[in-house]
């Protein structure tokens, strides 16, 4: 009796995965083959090797557990509506993406930042230190159940002295990132540009938080984890993850993969997100 229940359960195993394999091979279909790179594109000047699914299963990466399954967002500064609006908008996005609950922290004021880890930067604009915020806000922000934490400030950021500027820094031993919305928003977020704005801020943010979950930058086609060297190449860049980064992003996280598609093509709809929309409908009628 019990070897017939071990056979069904292994049959039955067996046929999940065949289901899910599947998936990811109709998906392929959409995958779009990265050209060679041209110069000021990030392939240009780094030489990357890629990670295969299998060197992917073979490295060490996080997977939820009953004790760690909570993406968390902290905003650090002082926020008007519409950046608040798009905030919000960013934690339903990740909510969906990773399949896992997310929640936004109470926003914490830019006082928590040292007059020592500020600067006027080259564009006379306000400037923080980004390793500051990361090692003395973020390590030690250990809310109940944490698996990964991004902070977000509304002010620039900057890496080094030298450096005029970062977009964002992470641990992604620490599984904690800080972005700046500074830059995403081109000077000032309205109603004309809160789409394209909502866009980088959802590709910046799934990006850092893949490469937490273990996801290292895809060389061969066109995904939302590939690396980007300006902000031009992140509006050309896909919000799609490749059939291959799902696999991987799946492998981890066992979610449902066509309920992630329908959340995901629900979120585009309702948010009127057209070109994102259309490449969901794309991955949903190969799947039919
Ligand atoms: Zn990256
Ligand atoms: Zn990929």
């Amino acid at each position: 009796m019990k070897k017939i229940t071990l056979l069904i359960f292994i049959i039955f195993c067996s046929c999940s995965k065949q289901k899910e394999n599947e998936y990811f091979e109709l998906t392929k279909k959409n995958d779009i083959e990265l050209g060679k790179p041209v110069e000021g594109e990030w392939l240009y000047s780094h030489k990357e090797k890629g990670q295969s699914f299998e060197q992917f299963l073979n490295s060490k990466h996080i997977v939820p557990t009953s004790e760690s399954n909570i993406i968390y967002i902290r905003p650090i500064g002082s926020f008007n509506s519409l950046q608040n609006k798009q905030i919000e908008l960013l934690r339903e996005y990740l909510e969906i993406y990773f399949q896992l609950k997310t929640k936004t922290l109470e926003t914490v004021s830019n006082d928590v930042i040292p007059e020592s880890s500020r600067r006027i930067g080259y564009e006379n604009n306000q400037q923080f230190l980004a390793g500051y915020i990361l090692d003395n806000v973020l390590k030690k922000d250990k809310p109940l159940n944490r698996i990964a934490l991004m902070g977000l400030t509304e002010v620039d950021l900057y890496p080094k002295p030298e450096w005029n500027f970062v977009f964002g820094l992470a641990s992604y031993r620490d599984k904690v990132g800080v972005s700046s919305i500074y830059r995403l928003q081109d000077g000032k977020l309205t109603s004309d540009n809160f789409n394209l704005c909502l866009s980088r801020i959802l590709k910046i943010s799934s990006h850092e938080i893949g490469h937490m979950f273990g996801l290292h930058h895809c060389i061969t086609a066109d995904c939302v984890m590939n690396g980007t060297n300006s902000m031009s190449e992140t509006d050309k860049s896909s919000i799609r993850l490749c059939s291959v980064c799902q696999r991987k992003l799946n492998s981890g996280i066992k979610y449902d993969n066509k309920k992630r598609l329908t959340d995901l093509e629900q979120y585009f709809e309702r948010n009127n997100l057209i070109p994102e929309l259309q490449l969901i409908k794309k991955d949903i009628a190969v799947i039919q």
